[in-house]
């Protein structure tokens, strides 16, 4: 009788744990981001097998806690004090409910009275329900009830098929998660958030801002004229991630988000075995509210200026050397405001009576001040003194990745691609900080890749940043499968006879939208007049022409517009032939931003592109 009971309650037990796992492991959610991400259309079954590997586990994990319940149950129901049974049951049922309705239903915190009431009214209502079932089962009852059910043959068959299901399906998706391994080298991506090209020494900088960054680009291919997709952090983080522009990635404007569906690096990179860890001294564009965690095993974005941030890169790598890796590392000190450390005044003396303070800057103060002419020459001066020692702050420690990298012998073993997101306008063409405009020095960037055996070259031909992970995964020997890559392999020696593709930059992030294409020398900027929602006004200078049109090798300051000048027309009509078609590819993924309409259309007509 005893080993009856025994085995009907293992059997119910697995039985009911099964469908309750099933709701509440998150196999369910699990689904739905599978089909999102589109692993599977992509062959990246690693990633896809990793997305069930925890939902699974909770799912054993309920089916064993389910028939240790009933165990207990069944035990104290034969002892029948019924007072303790129903509050043992009541606990045993109130509180995963609780915490499953906070989890999944309430946004509100813990002790906020809306969850407070709720909390006590699963109580009282479980309390209740519990007390009936003891009225009418009582004992005896309870017991004839496990046997009933244990006596139909297809609850005991379910439990079996259950049981093997559950550890077929786990011991698959771990051999399938942790199957093969990367084969190609180790990388590191070093991001310098709104380091301009220019104020390096390797790029031609008067002052000693960068002497290891110059070391290591000495080693390395150096690519002389680098774009970014976009003047600001999203988009052009977006476009590094994706090798896409940022009309087909779509994280454009303050609110668009990298829909799931688009693969990125990280992504690509785990699915091939690689462990992906991410840091950043925190910008909130690439955080995780806009999608930029996906496929990092490790994510880091907190407020750390350069030197805490390299030590915890370190300390990961060193944990994690033993197999392939990829750190994607992105310093934010040469942003604004420029927090305080021993660099502040490394190129300036500190000016006491100075309103610019290292970590007290508020941008649009400045550029208020600026734009209503109160702000000095020297002020001006000042401020760019105090944005070098931020340069020469982050390149002291990454010279710390690079020396450990050399220590540990892997650095030959290692590809780093040392770059930035964007540049910083200094009044160049009158107005303060990025986001606003399409000028070479928000969107020229410095560009190179050293280690894994290169040796030092210098690049002069226009290159961009969605170029870098076509470039990697050659490097890395992975296939594209069922996703596009804009950009092109920059070491692929058959791309050298090919004409140079020209580069398409868009997206700002205040004022209406701007659209740049540079071929060869020559760049369009189209400044239409579409205002986002979610946009913010410029404040500053930003130029009324509704195009622009540069010769960059006689003027590379942006200086002259030679849009209504006879010589420029021929080559002008062509830009604006490519510009057009690039705006009006049809996009590959699906956005909340606002579309193109036809009031944009419209308008972008009158200025003569559509
Ligand atoms: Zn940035």
């Amino acid at each position: 009788m005893k080993e009856k009971n025994t085995t009907s309650l293992l059997t119910v037990g697995v039985f009911l744990g099964f469908v309750f796992g099933f709701f509440f492991s998150g196999m369910i959610g699990a689904a739905g981001e599978l089909s999102a991400q589109r692993y599977l259309f992509y062959k990246m079954y690693r990633l896809a097998a990793s997305v069930f590997q925890w939902p699974l586990f909770k799912w054993m994990a309920i089916c064993v806690i389910t028939v240790v319940v009933l165990f207990i149950l069944s035990k104290a129901l034969e002892k029948a004090n019924k007072t303790v049974v129903t509050v043992m049951a009541g606990c045993l049922v109130f509180f995963p409910a609780v915490w499953a309705v906070n989890h999944y239903w309430l946004t509100y915190t813990k002790f906020h009275p809306v969850s407070l009431a709720v909390d006590l009214g699963l109580f009282v209502f479980i309390a209740f329900f519990i007390w009936i079932l003891g009225k009418v089962f009582g004992k005896g009852r309870w017991e004839s009830l496990l046997h009933r059910l244990n006596e139909k043959r297809t609850i005991k068959r379910a439990a079996v098929v259950a049981v093997i299901l559950l550890l077929l399906l786990n011991a698959g998706v771990y051999v399938v998660g942790t199957s093969g391994g990367a084969k190609g080298p180790n990388i590191v991506y070093i991001v310098i958030d709104t380091l301009r090209y220019d104020s390096l020494g390797c790029y031609g900088y008067h002052r000693d801002t960068s002497p290891n960054i110059d070391r290591l680009a000495g080693e390395g291919v150096v690519f002389k004229r680098a774009y970014s997709s976009a003047p600001w952090t999203k988009p052009s983080v977006a476009s590094l991630f994706s090798g896409l522009s940022p009309n087909i990635h779509r994280a454009v404007n303050a609110r668009g988000a990298v829909p799931e569906a688009v693969p990125l690096t990280a992504e690509i990179l785990k699915n091939d075995g690689y462990r992906t860890f991410f840091f950043s001294g925190k910008n909130n564009f690439i955080g995780k509210r806009f999608h930029f965690h996906q496929g990092f095993d490790h994510y880091l974005n907190a407020s750390l200026k350069a030197r805490k941030l390299t030590d915890r890169v370190l300390s990961v790598l060193e944990e994690n050397r033993g197999g392939r890796f990829f750190a994607y590392v992105h310093y934010m000190d040469a942003h604004l405001p420029y927090g305080s450390n021993g660099f502040n005044f490394f190129f300036t003396p500190e000016k006491k009576d100075s309103p610019f303070v290292p970590g007290g800057f508020r941008h649009k103060f400045v550029k208020r001040k600026a734009a209503a002419g109160k702000l000095s020459g020297e002020d001006k001066a000042y401020i760019k003194s105090m944005y070098d020692g931020q340069v020469r702050y982050v390149d002291k420690h990454i010279e710390r990745i690079v020396s450990w990298l050399k220590e540990k012998g892997i650095f030959d073993n290692t590809l780093v691609v040392v770059t930035a997101d964007h540049g910083e306008e200094f009044w160049d063409h009158g107005n303060f900080e990025h986001g606003h405009s399409l000028y070479d020095e928000l969107i020229r960037v410095p560009l190179f890749f050293a280690g894994n055996g290169l040796t030092h070259e210098v690049v002069e031909r226009p290159v961009r940043l969605i170029d870098i992970l076509p470039t990697v995964l050659e490097m890395a020997g992975i296939k594209a499968h069922g996703y596009r890559l804009e950009g092109i392999e920059l070491f692929d020696k058959s791309n050298d006879k090919k004409p140079v593709p020209p580069v398409f930059v868009m997206n700002t992030l205040y004022g209406p939208e701007k659209y740049a294409l540079i071929r060869g020398s020559r760049k369009l900027i189209v400044n239409t007049a579409d205002m986002y929602p979610g946009k913010d006004e410029v404040i500053g200078y930003s130029s009324q022409d509704p195009v622009e049109f540069y010769d960059l090798s006689g003027d590379p300051g942006e200086t002259e517009n030679l849009a209504d000048t006879e010589t420029g027309g021929e080559t002008l009509a062509g830009l604006q032939r490519m510009l057009t078609e690039f705006i009006e590819r049809e996009p590959t993924f699906k956005s909340k931003q606002v579309k193109l309409d036809k009031k944009t259309k419209d308008q972008l007509k009158t200025l003569g592109y559509l």
